[in-house]
């Protein structure tokens, strides 16, 4: 079963919690057991656009640390470059129904995964600027939790039904990073465990 990227979209933003309850944009299940991820380890990324809730330098720093959630775990790494044209991830904001948002609460953000096996080109997550985003020196989304859950599904995991999982579709101020039960052995699974030098 292939289902294109805007179809992922298109039921993404047809997703709207009936509590406005705060999640992420994605839908809930699984697209395909087809394993859909990069045909290779090394992501660049480029941050195209941040909300004013934070200064760019801590929007920034609370994304890198997300990223590196990703790479403690597994056999992958990221590296941010200044040309959108060439990166295979970007990061851009939106707000409204034309960005597949619905104001504060509910959806926060969302994020494409990888369409197909050995995937080599760009995806985008969105983070809702009607959300009030938060480095946890005040009120507000915590950016490092849902970025890194955004990035999971960039690297080709879908929603999680275990809780307290990062890739739960709910969003948890607790969870900031890939948890051993769920996460870790998913990405895993895709990538291989990492090489650190100790
Ligand atoms: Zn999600």
């Amino acid at each position: 079963l292939h289902i294109q990227a805007w179809v992922i979209m298109n039921i993404a933003s047809s997703y709207i919690d009936r509590f406005g309850v705060p999640r992420c944009g994605c839908p809930d299940f699984n697209l395909s057991t087809n394993k859909k991820c990069w045909g290779h380890k090394s992501l660049t990324y480029y941050i195209a656009n941040r909300d004013s809730d934070l200064k760019s330098e801590v929007w920034d720093s609370l994304i890198l640390d997300a990223f590196n959630a990703w790479s403690d775990v597994a056999d992958i790494d990221f590296k941010r470059i200044d040309k959108q044209a060439s990166s295979n991830v970007v990061i851009n904001i939106g707000a409204g129904k034309d960005h597949h948002f619905d104001g504060p609460s509910g959806t926060l953000a969302w994020a494409y995964l990888p369409p197909k096996p050995n995937y080599n080109g760009q995806l985008v997550m969105k983070f809702d600027t009607d959300e009030i985003w938060s480095d946890g020196s005040q009120a507000g989304m915590l950016l490092k939790n849902v970025a890194a859950h955004e990035i999971g599904h960039i690297l080709g995991l879908s929603h999680s039904s275990i809780k307290g999982a990062l890739m739960a579709p709910y969003y948890s101020a607790a969870v900031f990073e890939p948890q051993d039960k769920d996460d870790i052995p998913r990405i895993q699974e895709l990538y291989g465990k990492p090489h650190k030098e100790t």
